[in-house]
């Protein structure tokens, strides 16, 4: 078996997920990649072909395995200036280098790793790069090449993209030398323990730590490795990955269904409700709060709910690195209680900057009285800020429609009202159905915002046969506008109850 640098990540990672991975090929299916994973390769993709640009010399190794080490070698033995994709396999480590550089003065290569990151600071991701450069360090020192300098390559945050893209401006370039040398021990022991580990032919015991964490760090073989834990259980308790004490004492006690955990066990009042409303499988109600929440807001109404796309690369003027790009929104209107609702909707269909057309429009249908109301509504508030900062004429617009903002997740979020289908969630596709039944996303060609995203981009893909452009627009249209008129169904429900 070769490790790449990828397997190596997996297994720093999750040895036990690596592992699976590897041997057993019949659970490949479960861990096919969501619409969000999808995009955010593809957009790795993107970055690396427009970072090689940085070095206008390169020569791509094209072959692979034993054959692209051959050529690896004759290209260095050429010294070609920089080479994309040096390959080289020492002791059943492979690394495939994103460029090497060779350093006349020092006669010495230098390598660089590109990553699609806006900063190496990015929660969770600058270890990972650093273990990455270190792994091909390792590989590059067994392979006895002469190795210079280590550099990362990645976005730089503040590029705000003016008229053809500054490829120097939109990168920036680290030098990791130290980091990677001070490291190197370290992660050749790891590399050991990896090859020992993942060459095991029968699968190693337990290595399932997640048992003792929150479902949200859970990856999809969380339910292979441990059967005897329920699809909803205290592991869907909310914040319970925050009570590292209570969720280790129940798992260790075996646990894991919400019927079983001891009454006597001290919760904080989000997570008893849930436990409670679990129990009894009733609702929990308070009107008074509802009625706070709800009697005090003011007509029209308007349900309001963007779709956006945040590419690596700037696709327009005024836009940084993964700047949202609002290309879609769908808004219902409800001048006054039991009138008919007015829905007005925009998606952009062509390859353009959508801000203008949006911002328009809502100047057009929202009032300077109301409400404008979402759900989670710090998003949509960014996107108008963002929107007001790229065009000043329109800035006065998005400051009045963030001022009108209200977050109809509050209901759910301050626990006015508790069902127990949400399961510890306030996602407005775990409310939705509990409330309205009769309203469902399942059914939807677009079932979800990263689905919505990924598809906006395929839409005005070129090589997209009409047919499934216009298919697209179709489905996307189905999908915001359901999410405007569950807000209203839900509203709805919530002011019945009222009378
Ligand atoms: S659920 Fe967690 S510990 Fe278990 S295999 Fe997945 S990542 Fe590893």
């Amino acid at each position: 078996m070769i490790i790449s640098k990828t397997i190596f990540l997996d297994y720093v990672f999750c040895a036990k997920n690596a592992w699976l991975k590897l041997h057993k090929p019949e659970l490949l299916k479960k861990f096919e990649l969501s619409a969000f994973e999808k995009n955010l390769m593809e957009q790795g993709n993107e970055v690396e072909a427009e970072a090689r640009k940085l070095f206008p010399q390169g020569v791509e190794v094209m072959e692979r395995g034993e054959e692209a080490v051959e050529k690896t070698r004759e290209l260095m033995e050429e010294r070609t200036s920089a080479i994309f994709q040096a390959t080289f396999i020492e002791d059943g480590f492979i690394a495939r280098n994103d460029v090497l550089v060779w350093n006349k003065e020092e006669s010495s290569w230098d390598l660089y790793e590109i990553k699609g990151t806006n900063s190496l600071k990015d929660s969770g991701t600058d270890h990972n790069h650093i273990d990455d450069l270190t792994f091909q360090a390792s590989v590059l020192s067994r392979a006895d090449v002469p190795v210079g300098r280590y550099f990362l390559v990645h976005l730089n945050k503040d590029y705000v993209r003016m008229g053809a893209l500054n490829i120097e401006k939109l990168f920036l370039i680290e030098d990791q030398t130290e980091i990677v040398l001070a490291g190197l021990a370290l992660v050749e022991d790891q590399m050991k323990t990896a090859s020992e580990y993942l060459s095991e032919k029968i699968e190693p015991k337990g290595g399932c730590e997640c048992i003792y964490t929150g479902r949200s760090r859970h990856c999809t073989t969380f339910k292979y490795s441990n059967p005897e834990v329920p699809d909803y259980s205290v592991h869907d308790i909310s914040r319970i990955g925050g009570s590292k004490k209570k969720l280790l004492e129940l798992i260790e006690s075996k646990i894991f269904k919400i019927d079983d955990v001891p009454e006597d066990m001290d919760f904080s009042d989000i997570q008893t409700n849930q436990i409670a409303v679990h129990r009894r499988q009733k609702s929990m109600i308070d009107i008074d709060g509802i009625s706070d929440e709800i009697k005090n807001l003011k007509f029209p109404l308007y349900f309001f709910d963007y779709e956006t796309f945040a590419p690596a690369i700037p696709l327009f003027d005024g836009y940084r690195p993964y700047q949202r790009i609002p290309f879609q929104f769908s808004l219902h209107i409800l001048e006054k209680p039991n009138t008919e609702m007015k829905h007005v909707e925009y998606l952009h269909e062509e390859m353009s900057d959508p801000s203008p057309s949006i911002a328009e429009l809502l100047e057009e249908h929202v009032g300077a009285v109301g409400t404008v109301i979402t759900w989670n509504k710090s998003f949509e508030a960014g996107v108008n800020r963002e929107l007001g900062e790229r065009l000043p004429e329109h800035r006065a617009t998005m400051d009045r429609v963030n001022s009108l903002l209200y977050d109809l997740m509050d209901v759910f979020k301050k626990q006015h009202y508790v069902h127990p289908e949400f399961r510890g969630s306030t996602s407005i596709k775990k409310v939705l159905p509990a409330l309205v039944p009769e309203l469902s996303y399942s059914e939807l060609g677009i079932k979800e915002g990263g689905q919505a995203s990924n598809a906006w981009g395929e839409m005005l893909a070129k090589s997209t046969p009409p047919e499934v452009s216009a298919q697209i627009a179709k489905d996307l249209k189905i999908y915001c506008g359901l999410d405007t008129y569950a807000m209203y169904a839900i509203w709805e429900k919530l002011y019945k109850m009222l009378d």
